[in-house]
C-alpha cells in the first residue's frame, strides 16, 4: 500500500514521527472507514462509528494514564496555545495569584497568555542562562491557586525529572511528554497537550482536568472556552477533529498493546542513553543542557566548532535522517525521539556521529 522503502528516520520536533502502523491504519481509514464504503474524514462525527470512535479513545486515556472518575478528559482544538489562557480563564478568580515556572519559550508564553486573568508570579526561571536548566529550589507562595510547569521543553531539551515537592495543585503543559512516561493525576488539577508531539497528528489538544476545578473562577467565559461545555457534551459541543482524534485513538492503542506506560519509559530511557552517551563520548558534539535535567524526548546539542554544523547535517541527511537541526533559538542540533521513533534510527545517528568523528575529530 505504501512505500515504506525511502521512509526517513524523523526526528522531527514535531508535527512528529507517528508509529508506522498507526500510519497505515489511517491511511486504510481515509479509503475505507470499518468496511462500510466511506472514508472516515466524509461521516457524520455524530454517527455511531464514530461515537465509538471517541469513546475509545475517552477510555484508552483513562486506561493508560490511569485517570479516574475526578477528571474529564477532553479532545479540544486551538493547541496548546489556546490552553495558555483558557486555563487561567476558567481557573483564577478576579485578582487571585497563580505561580509560574519559566523554563522555555512555551512557559514564557504560557505566562504572558494567564496574566489578563490574575496575579500572574514567576517563582523560579531559568533564562539567565538559556533555559538549560530546570530550577529546582524556589517557593510557592501560599495563596497561588496553582503552580504552572512545563513538563518537557521542547526547544532546549530539558525536562522535569521530578515534580516538585510542593502541595500546590500543578497545571502543566505536558505536549511533548505526554504519555511517554508514567505519571501521577492526583498531583494536577489539569494536564493539556497539543497531539502532535508524542500522541497524535496535529488538530487535537489533549485535556484532563479535575470536574471540581471547572467553573472556579466564577466569571464569564465565551461557551467555546469553557471546560464545562466540552466536558458536559464530551467533546462534542461543536464538530470536533475527527481525524486527529481518530490518530489518537490508533496511537493510544499502539501505546497499550506495546505494554502501556512503563514499558514506554524503559524504550525511552534506553533510547536516550544510547544518543547521551555519543554525545558525551564524541570530541565533535557537545550537550548543551545540566546532565540531570536532560530531556529523555528532546537531545539537544551542538557542534565543537560551528563549521562542523553543514558537513554533520549533510551526512545524516545521506543517511536519511531528517529533522536534527535545532529550534533557531537555542542552536546546533536537535534529535527528538519521542516515543515512535525506533532504537534502530538512534543507532544510525549515532553511526553517523562516529562516522563524523573519524573523518573530523
Ligand atoms: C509545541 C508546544 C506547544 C505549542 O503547541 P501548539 O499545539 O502548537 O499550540 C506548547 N507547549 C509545548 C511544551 C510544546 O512543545
Amino acid at each position: 500500500m505504501i512505500a515504506t522503502s525511502t521512509k526517513k528516520h524523523n526526528f522531527s520536533a514535531g508535527p512528529a514521527i507517528l508509529p508506522q502502523s498507526v500510519f497505515e491504519e489511517a491511511a486504510q481509514a481515509i479509503l475505507d472507514f470499518n468496511a462500510h464504503g466511506l472514508s472516515i474524514l466524509e461521516i457524520s462525527h455524530r454517527s455511531k462509528d464514530f461515537e465509538a470512535v471517541m469513546a475509545e479513545t475517552e477510555a484508552l486515556v483513562r486506561e493508560i494514564g490511569s485517570i479516574g472518575e475526578r477528571y474529564a478528559v477532553l479532545f479540544l482544538t486551538g493547541g496548546a496555545s489556546t490552553q495558555f489562557f483558557m486555563a487561567p480563564m476558567n481557573f483564577l478568580k478576579e485578582g487571585e495569584k497563580a505561580a509560574y515556572v519559566e523554563t522555555g519559550t512555551w512557559s514564557s508564553n504560557a505566562i504572558k497568555e494567564a496574566r489578563p486573568f490574575g496575579d500572574i508570579e514567576v517563582v523560579a526561571s531559568s533564562k539567565e542562562r538559556n533555559f538549560t536548566f530546570i530550577p529546582k529550589d524556589f517557593d510557592v507562595p501560599k495563596n497561588a491557586a496553582y503552580l504552572h510547569l512545563t513538563s518537557n521543553n521542547t526547544i532546549y531539551g530539558t525536562q522535569y525529572q521530578k515534580y516538585p515537592a510542593s502541595e500546590m495543585p500543578l497545571i502543566c503543559d505536558m505536549s511533548s511528554d505526554m504519555f511517554s512516561r508514567p505519571f501521577d493525576i492526583e498531583r494536577f488539577a489539569m494536564i493539556y497537550a497539543g497531539a502532535q508531539k508524542n500522541i497524535g497528528p496535529a488538530g487535537v489538544t489533549l485535556v484532563i482536568v479535575r470536574k471540581d476545578w471547572m467553573g472556579r473562577s466564577g466569571r464569564a467565559i465565551p461557551t467555546m472556552l469553557n471546560y464545562k461545555t466540552h466536558a458536559d457534551k464530551g467533546s462534542m459541543y461543536n464538530t470536533p477533529p475527527v481525524f486527529p482524534i481518530f490518530v489518537m485513538m490508533l496511537t493510544l492503542r499502539w501505546i497499550k498493546a506495546t505494554g502501556g506506560l512503563a514499558a514506554i519509559n524503559r524504550r525511552n530511557v534506553e533510547k536516550a542513553k544510547i544518543l547521551y552517551d555519543e554525545i558525551d563520548a564524541n570530541p565533535c558534539f557537545k550537550g548543551t543542557v545540566e546532565k540531570e535535567d536532560r530531556s529523555l524526548m528532546n537531545v539537544c546539542f551542538l557542534p565543537a566548532k560551528s563549521e562542523f554544523e553543514a558537513p554533520f547535517l549533510e551526512m545524516s541527511a545521506a543517511a536519511g535522517i531528517t529533522g536534527i537541526k535545532g529550534h533557531r533559538s537555542a542552536g546546533g542540533f536537535r534529535a527528538s525521539i519521542y516515543n515512535a521513533l525506533g532504537k534502530e534510527s538512534v543507532q544510525v545517528l549515532v553511526e553517523v556521529m562516529r562516522a563524523f568523528a573519524v573523518k573530523h575529530g
